[in-house]
């Protein structure tokens, strides 16, 4: 008995929910019609795709409503009680509220709903620790309270000594994120960084290479977490090695954090306990609004809340506020049901694909995902990703541990069931899209370019077993409705 994807009861009930979205698109539709269709537009693509993407959800429509409001238009730098414009206490109870509901959920001494994403909360945790490890201490040593106080050559000093500091993060083909010290992104311009990989037969994490790696390259900063990683990762070892270092342990959590909440990863898996400062977006398995958060230890905490207007730009009050229902809902019993259901899906999913003769980078999966070689198929990323689109199964390509495609074309297929257990889709579902899955990738062949040379873009995929699978997806949809109970009139 699949469980409802709305959460109707905390949304007020389905006929609310339904009159709820038809009001709003008629106020935006007398305004600019096509903004509202395309809205209403997206709802239907939403509903027709089966949506395996592994950092993607449905937010619960009382999460979603409480973005659609006045509280826009209000500006609320500063933190809680203590803002830089007049008139923000209804902030302040919306902000605190939030906050509250994440300390207790996570089991933090602190926590800061500001940032607007999971970079941003990223950038708020790196300025943090450099404040609180480079900073205060250089201004305690020179005996001034605050920078504006340094001469100019101290200033230059401390300036310099701030870009010369050292990370350490998972590197990107074993699953890490651009934003753990890569140099597209600005971590990689603002530190030194050395990454952390897998063991190159089993996929699996190497600590005992960490460690090595560790203790030669003393970092400020060791980064866990990562985006496409699908094992557990022992966070208590982790902050051995940053303390045996001195490092300050991050973990970005970013895309299991609905497990954490959840509790199906505790212990040794929980970063919280483990790790000086917590990150994650809100949008991912934890299902809320689109948006970051920071958890932290009190050592941090005040440096953390300088996140605006330090990197941030103001608050946005009316995510807060959907960020403090989703994980109101996330407290709630249905939702470590959900968590679990999460994890079961993906152990399901993983035995279907492998009893089909699939690879699986790690060999299976025990969190939300799954990472599928497809060079066993002949296929790069690519190719695979485009075929399995055709066939109505929309997933992304992702490189796999030392990729011989590289970091575009790719050889491997992120795909996870945070969605469609969201859904109500079960185990029995699960094993029938590895099944269709399968069926497509059998029957997808690389393609050439116009000069007759193989490419690692072009494929040819049978039309007719797209046509059929993309049948079979849809039919699997429609016995799980999204958002169910709202009909757009
Ligand atoms: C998704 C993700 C981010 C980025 O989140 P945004 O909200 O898109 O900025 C950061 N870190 C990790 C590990 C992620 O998976």
């Amino acid at each position: 008995m699949p469980t409802p994807p709305t959460n109707a009861g905390i949304a007020g009930g389905a006929a609310a929910e339904s009159t709820a979205f038809n009001a709003a698109l008629a106020v935006v539709r007398q305004v600019e019609p096509r903004i509202a269709d395309a809205i209403a537009a997206e709802l239907t693509a939403q509903r027709e795709s089966l949506k395996l993407i592994a950092s993607e959800n449905y937010a619960s429509p009382a999460t979603l409503l409480a973005m659609g409001n006045w509280l826009s238009d209000k500006y609320a730098e500063g933190t809680i009680g203590r803002r830089f414009y007049a008139g923000c206490q209804h902030v302040d109870t919306i902000e605190a509220i939030a906050a509250e509901h994440a300390r207790v959920l996570f089991g933090a001494p602190h926590a800061y709903l500001q940032p607007h994403s999971g970079i941003d909360a990223n950038l708020v945790a790196f300025w943090a620790i450099l404040a609180h490890r480079i900073e205060s201490p250089t201004l305690d040593r020179i005996g001034a309270r605050h920078v504006n106080d340094l001469t100019d050559a101290d200033w230059a000093t401390l300036r310099a000594d701030l870009g010369q500091q050292r990370m350490l993060g998972m590197a990107l083909d074993a699953g890490g994120h651009l934003t753990h010290g890569f140099r597209p992104n600005i971590s990689g311009k603002m530190f030194h960084q050395q990454s952390y990989g897998v063991d190159p037969t089993t996929g699996l994490l190497d600590y005992d290479s960490l460690r090595a790696t560790a203790r030669e390259f003393r970092p400020l900063i060791i980064v866990g977490g990562y985006s496409a990683y699908p094992r557990r990762v022992n966070f208590a070892l982790m902050r051995e090695i940053a303390d045996e270092v001195g490092a300050t342990l991050l973990v970005d959590m970013a895309h299991f954090a609905g497990l954490v909440a959840g509790k199906v990863l505790t212990g040794d898996h929980d970063p919280v306990p483990h790790a000086h400062i917590t990150t994650t977006t809100t949008h991912k398995t934890l299902r809320g609004p689109r948006g970051g958060m920071v958890l932290c230890q009190d050592e941090y905490a005040e440096h953390v809340d300088r996140g605006c207007p330090m990197v941030l730009g103001g608050p946005l009050p009316h995510v807060m506020a959907a960020k403090a229902v989703a994980l109101a809902e996330a407290r709630t019993d249905t939702f470590r049901d959900y968590a679990q259901r999460v994890v079961d899906n993906a152990c399901a999913l993983a035995d279907g694909l492998l009893r089909r003769g699939n690879r699986l980078v790690t060999g299976g999966t025990d969190n939300h995902l799954i990472l599928i070689d497809v060079t066993t198929h002949g296929l790069t990323g690519r190719q695979a990703e485009a075929a399995l689109l055709d066939a109505g199964i929309v997933t992304n390509r992702n490189a796999i541990p030392n990729d011989p495609n590289g970091a575009w074309y790719t050889s491997g297929i992120r795909i996870g069931t945070p969605a469609l257990t969201t859904r109500g889709l079960d185990a029995t579902d699960m094993d029938q899209i590895a099944e269709l899955i399968t069926t497509t990738l059998h029957h997808t062949q690389p393609g050439a370019d116009a000069g007759g040379n193989p490419s690692k873009a072009k494929y040819r995929l049978d039309a007719a077993i797209a046509t059929k699978v993309a049948a079979e997806a849809g039919d699997l949809l429609e016995d799980h409705p999204l958002y169910g109970d709202v009909a757009l009139t």
